[in-house]
């Protein structure tokens, strides 16, 4: 810490010429600066394979942000603190030279030996260089020591239990900060205090209140360019086992005793561990896949996802995931919790729908239709905010009821810009503030439950693929999937908080 209060760090970002750092890590940066979260005692040292002289870096770095935030006061003493160093990682000779470097930057900014080591890279080089760190002496020092790793997190169980073990021969659990950018959305960070700070809720919150939740994070954009990593991974993968799973258990989880990183993630493992675990044939009664064909969007015609680049023609791989969760312990029996996600769909957004049971007896109608449940809806992306649908009387009418929605969005409080998701896992990470990070606890009880249906589609080639039109809603068997218990997904564009 330095006299304000605020930690000292150097910052070595390994992957510095990549996309993640030019689009998310600059501006992060840039943004904590003009705040005063960074202060002067801080440098960044940009670790890439080509060759750059520290202005040419620094330069970069001036123009990302200035894309990024339209803006750039300040910016020549911003980037002042910024250093380059070309290297290939799995080079050993380099890591010396970079050892020697960071030690003058130490002394030369002042910052105590406080390191954290940002790997914004492809996942086969973590190991490799966390192992390097380690034995080239660059995590021998007298500050502080941290790990943040971008996802994904290994590909299956197996390959992230062998990534963690190479990462824990050179830092301990608590020095590993694994990124899951969800968690640093504020809207994700806000379903904690709407739980747990509001006394209308939490003693609704659970199976004799609630009927059933639904999580959907729709994009509207296919693979783009990333066809030859998401043949591996697919949305189960690439969605599902990270993002999804930590909104279903930030939603399901009791109440933690303090708000302390070990005991919310106490918490989240317990939800983790009562997830039922469908086996073979139930699959299907639980998990619905799917992948886009062509379609046409505002009159451009959109190629199936077995047309895209560096895509098997008869690719097997899923776009789409829709499934029904159980989460089997006294608060949740019965109660399902429905998550979809999928690419080339109509919109893009996440939003979560908690929907309440009906009233015993219905005594009012809507002139057209029957009462609507309650519903509490928690707009993560783009729009970010909480709607309560309710009924209320309509004016003038003498019983009819009328659904009325009370909305909160955060744009219209805090203005339109909350920061962004990286600035705040950045800023947690200065602080030591592991709590919207992945626990590996975490990681490998979501890998195990994927792993089961993962196992099961890739040996099994889905034969109505593809089984929706880029530009639709997804497939049809994924509303079937809430028919079968009477229910079926909200329309999330009439859900909108412009809409309300
Ligand atoms: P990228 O391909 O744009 O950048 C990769 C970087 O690694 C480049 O700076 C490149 O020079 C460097 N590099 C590659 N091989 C190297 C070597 N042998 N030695 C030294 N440097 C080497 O990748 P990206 O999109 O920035 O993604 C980086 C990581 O972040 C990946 O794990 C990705 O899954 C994850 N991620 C990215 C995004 C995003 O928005 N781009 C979002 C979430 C997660």
């Amino acid at each position: 810490m330095n006299k304000s209060g605020n930690p000292t760090s150097l910052i070595m970002i390994f992957g510095a010429t990549g996309d993640l750092a030019k689009r998310k890590l600059f501006p992060s940066l840039y943004r904590l600066f003009e705040k005063g979260s960074l202060t002067d005692q801080f440098a960044v040292v940009g670790v890439a394979r080509r060759p750059l002289t520290n202005e040419e870096f620094q330069t970069s770095v001036k123009d990302s942000v200035l894309t990024a935030l339209g803006k750039d006061a300040n910016i020549d003493e911003f980037v002042s603190h910024f250093y380059y160093h070309s290297h290939d990682v799995t080079d050993s000779s380099s890591y010396v030279t970079l050892k020697t470097m960071a030690a003058g930057l130490d002394e030369k900014y002042n910052i105590g030996g406080n390191r954290i080591f940002y790997l914004a890279m492809a996942p086969e080089f973590f190991g490799t260089i966390a192992l390097h760190l380690k034995s080239d002496g660059l995590t021998d020092v007298k500050g502080f020591k941290r790990l943040v790793i971008e996802k994904p997190f290994g590909h299956d169980l197996e390959s992230a239990k062998e990534l963690n073990e190479q990462i824990r021969t050179a830092f301990s659990e608590e020095e590993v900060y694994r990124i899951d950018h969800y968690l640093g959305k504020e809207m994700v960070r806000n379903i904690e205090v709407i739980r747990f700070a509001n006394a209308i809720f939490e003693p609704l919150w659970n199976n004799r209140y609630i009927s059933n939740i639904q999580i959907t994070s729709s994009e509207t954009l296919g693979v783009e360019e990333r066809g030859r990593y998401y043949e591996t991974s697919g949305a189960l993968r690439d969605m599902v086992q990270n993002h999804m799973m930590q909104m279903v258990a930030l939603l399901a989880m009791e109440p933690p005793i303090r708000l302390t990183d070990e005991e919310i993630r106490s918490e989240k493992v317990k939800v983790l561990r009562a997830l039922r675990m469908p086996e073979g044939e139930q699959i299907k009664d639980y998990f619905v896949r799917g992948q886009y064909g062509k379609g046409t969007v505002n009159g451009e015609e959109l190629p199936g996802y077995r047309e895209e680049q560096m895509v098997n023609p008869e690719s097997n791989t899923e776009t789409y995931v829709a499934a029904k969760l159980m989460i089997d312990n006294f608060r949740w029996a019965g109660v399902p919790i429905y998550i979809r996600t999928g690419k080339r769909l109509t919109t893009k957004s996440t939003k979560i729908v908690i929907q309440f049971k009906d009233i015993p007896m219905n005594l009012y109608y809507q002139t057209d239709k029957e009462l609507n449940p309650n519903l509490l809806v928690i707009h993560i992306q783009p729009d970010e905010g909480i709607t309560l649908h309710l009924n209320a009387k309509k004016a003038g009418q003498h019983l009819d009821a009328t659904e009325v929605k009370l909305s909160y969005a955060n744009s219209g409080i805090n203005g339109m810009n909350t920061p962004e998701a990286y600035e705040k896992l950045l800023d947690d990470c200065m602080h030591g503030d592991a709590t919207n990070f992945t626990h590996w606890d975490e990681v490998a009880l979501s890998w195990s439950f994927v792993d089961n249906i993962s196992e099961v589609w890739e040996n099994t080639k889905e034969e109505s693929y593809p089984n929706y039109e880029a530009g639709s809603k997804g497939p049809k068997a994924a509303d079937e999937l809430l028919e079968k218990d009477g229910f079926f997904w909200w329309p999330i564009m009439e859900l909108d908080v412009d809409k309300c």
